[in-house]
């Protein structure tokens, strides 16, 4: 098992991990295989999506956000419930297949860890199993 660490700088925020995976999956020398990512975390989630335009990204975002307000009724009273709410939209988890030793990623897709409720230490684990 691989561990990502990640430090986030604002409270919601969308940080590309693509090239920490792709390293992960280089090392381990898998060939075939699946990659699992997962976090641990109520208030971020991970998310596939494209990485070439960032307007796509800040789009994504301010679309959520409309969604699921910050300053919306909730029974949660951290502050936070729209960040927990962000986070089961999107899911802690994603499955990536290896073949040939790399990771199949679209042209234009990326892997994200989805920020909802930093600035915040965080963590994700990877698990690389080989067929
Ligand atoms: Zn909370």
């Amino acid at each position: 098992m691989k561990i990502i660490e990640i430090e986030t700088r604002r409270r919601v925020e969308f940080i590309e991990i693509t090239a920490s995976v792709k390293k992960a999956v280089k090392e381990s020398k898998i060939k075939e295989g699946i990659c699992v990512i997962f976090s641990p975390h109520t208030t971020a989630g991970l998310l596939i999506n494209e990485n070439a335009d960032p307007s796509v990204r800040k789009d994504i975002i301010s679309q959520l956000e409309k969604l699921v307000p910050r300053d919306g009724r909730y029974s949660h009273l951290e502050g936070n419930a729209d960040a927990h709410i962000k986070s089961s939209l999107l899911g802690n988890s994603l499955n990536l297949i290896i073949h040939e030793g790399e990771l199949i990623l679209g042209t234009w897709q990326g892997i994200y860890f989805c920020e909802f409720d930093g600035p915040r230490k965080r963590k994700v684990y990877l698990k690389l199993i080989s067929d």
